[in-house]
């Protein structure tokens, strides 16, 4: 069989997504690869069909226990033969896992990178032999990426002891040259094919909210998705708490997750939100590392996360089953302080020299801006992220707030001229503000801050009275994002006049502004109503199927997307196969779940049939 025929017999997918199929060329002609893909490329796929067609085992080495059993899980599923190895099997567990792979039936072993450095890990490796090593999450090599795991440093120390040097093949979503440069030094990657593949997920839509109350705006958000499945990530465990309860009262089937739960806690609840029995989870981000729950249709931030590269791993859980999913930040200014605070408490880590510490709180600073002038976009929120991880994208991609956001381009020339001199006025006493304070300046408003520094005598005092507060904030938004003001950071954030102002004040230059027309979030509720009937789909049935999945991924003790996917049943709604043949042509469907769980599916399509005649 070929790659595509694998693919389709094993994993019942018709064609490889974006560069899959150079990784698995390179691999089988035994060349070394690092393969850098976003979350939910499908990265497994690229070692996993080779590993079907190597001579020899496939040793994964995986960072997380749940990464790796939902992984072994999926391939069993499949029909393929896999194992893991991690610490907390018991002993006959451990004894049957070698025991498989001793006999040369197991295709991949996955293993945690703490394994490799054990005797007897090292003696089966002798004995056996290894076609492939894949890493994944490869970025956990490096100390400046996100997860850096001392123990992948000794992933070339097992490669050096091996008999043989097996192909060895990389993956990561972390594309930074930097992680790059590292991952393939500290693995000794030989002249490796490298590949990366877009960042864009164009099923993912963005947004960014401002909100006065986040707990409404996240209730809309819930309304506008009923009945989905979603992750709201909060920055603290306090904060998790406290969103979880607020749910919780308003009738909302939701549970929680952080560090301070207790282990049994924290498994039931990411269990009960996998099975689907839960549909809601409230986390923060010590959530999610190796949940490729595929089904996920949002996902909130209810706080700004510290980077991009956060946001993005983050956010990027939503959708996976390339269905529309929606990610939306609620962006409020307490969010800049608290993880400022957090950067600069986070600096205790011993094995830094005093230098290294400056450097990465610098960097953190820097991936910090970053992260709130995407809060701040006016501008297409997709063409920011891609330009973020080095790709050249539209600047109007149609499926983010800022494209979504109906506007109007005005001459906004002379409210542009208030706000900047407003600022202009300030420096002459020697003073600077925040956005905020700016807004309320030049329209009027009586706050302490402004009778106490007498601001009602600048001449811009007033001045815009009759602007909404909002518009005047998406203004000077704008013309932050424009450059013509610059926000200080090493002042309190406040705002300071460019170069480029200047003959903007002078009247030498125009500025045009796409102001909103309408409120974003009326847009989204006429779009929800418009797709409703969505893909021709019967509610119905669709429910009907969720329900013969749920029955038999109780029998088989796997989470439900692993018997199928929703974006497979929907589609199963949609063209209602009648036999075995039609059934796997569908997306999803391979030879092995046909067997094994296409009777079930016919058995309802078919009931399901004759009750509507
Ligand atoms: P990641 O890159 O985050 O590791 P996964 O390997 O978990 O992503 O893949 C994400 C999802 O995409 C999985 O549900 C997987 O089965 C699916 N997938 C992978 N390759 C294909 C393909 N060629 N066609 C359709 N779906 C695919
Ligand atoms: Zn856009």
């Amino acid at each position: 069989m070929n790659p595509r025929q694998i693919l389709k017999e094993y994993f019942g997918y018709d064609a490889f997504r974006d560069g899959q199929e150079q990784l698995i060329e390179h691999i089988l002609q035994g060349g070394d690869v690092l393969g850098i893909m976003p979350t939910g490329a499908g990265k497994s796929v690229c070692y996993q069909v080779p590993a079907l067609m190597l001579p020899g085992l496939t040793v994964v080495i995986s960072p997380l226990i749940s990464l790796m059993e939902d992984q072994v899980a999926t391939l069993r599923e499949s029909g393929i033969p896999a194992v893991c190895l991690h610490s907390n099997l018991d002993a006959q567990q451990y004894a049957d896992a070698l025991r498989a792979v001793r006999s040369g039936q197991v295709r991949l072993l996955y293993a945690a990178p703490e394994r490799l450095e054990t005797e007897w890990f090292l003696s089966l490796a002798q004995t056996i032999p290894i076609a492939m090593l894949a890493v994944d999450e490869a970025h956990c090599l490096s100390q400046w990426g996100q997860d850096f795991r001392p123990s992948y440093l000794h992933i070339l120390d097992f490669l050096q002891a091996l008999p043989e040097r097996p192909v060895v093949a990389a993956f990561t979503a972390t594309a930074t040259e930097t992680v790059r440069i590292d991952i393939k030094r500290l693995l000794g990657l030989r002249n490796p094919y490298e590949l990366v593949t877009g960042f864009d997920r164009r099923n993912l839509r963005w947004i960014v909210e401002k909100p006065k109350k986040k707990d409404d705006a996240l209730l809309h958000i819930l309304a506008r998705n009923r009945d989905k499945s979603g992750i709201i990530y909060c920055i603290s465990r306090r904060k998790t708490e406290e969103v979880c309860d607020m749910l919780q009262q308003k009738g909302y089937a939701v549970t929680r997750y952080h560090a301070g739960l207790s282990p049994e806690e924290r498994s039931a609840n990411q269990e009960a939100f996998l099975r689907d029995e839960i549909p809601l989870i409230v986390a923060t981000n010590a959530f999610g590392m190796g949940i490729d729950k595929s089904n996920v249709s949002f996902v909130v931030h209810y706080n700004m996360p510290k980077s991009m590269e956060a946001y993005y791993q983050e956010a990027g859980r939503a959708g996976r089953d390339g269905m529309p999913a929606e990610c939306t930040l609620l962006f409020g200014a307490n969010d800049v302080r608290i993880n400022e605070m957090l950067i600069d408490s986070s600096q205790d880590n011993d094995a830094m020299t005093p230098e290294q510490r400056e450097w990465v709180r610098r960097k953190d600073h820097e991936r910090l801006q970053a992260m709130i002038r995407y809060c701040n976009l006016t501008d297409c929120l997709r063409h920011y992220i891609l330009r973020y991880f080095g790709e050249t994208a539209v600047t109007y991609c149609g499926n983010c707030g800022s494209c979504l956001t109906e506007t109007e381009t005005i001459d906004a020339t002379i409210p542009a001229q208030k706000i900047l001199s407003c600022v202009y006025r300030l420096k002459q006493r020697e003073r600077s503000c925040g956005a905020k304070a700016i807004c309320e300046i030049l329209t009027g408003k009586a706050t302490k801050q402004i009778r106490e520094q007498g601001y009602e005598t600048l001449s811009t005092y007033g001045i815009m009275q009759d602007t909404a507060e909002q518009q005047l904030r998406h203004m000077v938004d704008i013309l932050l994002s424009r450059g013509y003001l610059l926000q200080q950071i090493d002042r309190m954030n406040t705002l300071a006049l460019t170069a480029a102002a200047l003959p903007v004040l002078r009247g030498q230059e125009t500025v045009e502004m796409a102001l909103p027309k309408r409120d974003l979030q009326q847009t989204l509720r006429e779009q929800r109503l418009q797709a409703m009937p969505d893909y021709d789909m019967d509610e119905q049935l669709f429910q009907r199927l969720r329900k013969v999945r749920q029955k038999l991924a109780a029998q088989e003790y796997v989470p439900a997307y692993i018997v199928f996917s929703d974006a497979t049943l929907r589609e199963l709604c949609i063209k209602r196969p009648t036999d075995a043949d039609a059934m796997l042509a569908i997306s999803g469907v391979g030879k092995h779940k046909l067997e094994k769980y296409g009777k079930a599916f016919l058995d309802a399509l078919h009931e399901y049939a004759a009750e509507s005649v």
